[in-house]
């Protein structure tokens, strides 16, 4: 059992380190010197405990697997424009006051833009508001998904 929790544990490692793109089922198993039936054993109990997902996906006319994982781990660029880090209200702010993260417009602007390519997300923050954001700016839920357990 050992070592099937050992290849479970570096699948998961590699996955999760091809983040969005994901990885063919049998390029993982390459990398992994495993074989494609042990490899889709490991692939499948991983998507049994919710640590990737598997899409059909069509190579060189035969039927294969992309692995991608459900989860990745937060990197400091994530946060870096995050309006908190530099606002001059932050030792003020707190949940329980009316100065508060609960109805930050800035915040808000800033959270319902992640996961937006920069030229979609709104650049200036001034006069924007949590209650109404713009319309004409679409959800993207892919982020959401992704990151779903
Ligand atoms: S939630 Fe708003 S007011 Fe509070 S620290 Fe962040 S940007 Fe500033």
């Amino acid at each position: 059992m050992p070592k099937r929790n050992d290849l479970e544990q570096k699948a998961l490692h590699y996955v999760v380190g091809t983040g969005y793109q994901g990885v063919l089922q049998s390029d993982l198993w390459r990398e992994l010197g495993a074989s494609s039936r042990e490899g889709s054993r490991v692939s499948i109990k991983l998507e049994e405990k919710g640590l990737i997902r598997r899409e059909k996906e069509l190579q060189e006319g035969r039927w294969t697997y992309r692995l991608y994982p459900k989860r990745l781990p937060a990197s400091i660029e994530t946060i870096v424009d995050c309006p908190c880090l530099l606002c001059p209200d932050n030792a003020r702010c707190d949940p329980t006051t009316a100065l508060s993260p609960k109805s930050c417009p800035k915040l808000t602007d800033w959270i319902l833009n992640l996961g937006k390519p920069p030229a979609q997300a709104s650049i200036g923050l001034e006069g924007s508001s949590a209650l109404s954001p713009d319309p004409s700016i679409q959800e993207d839920d892919s982020v959401a998904e992704s990151l779903d357990t």
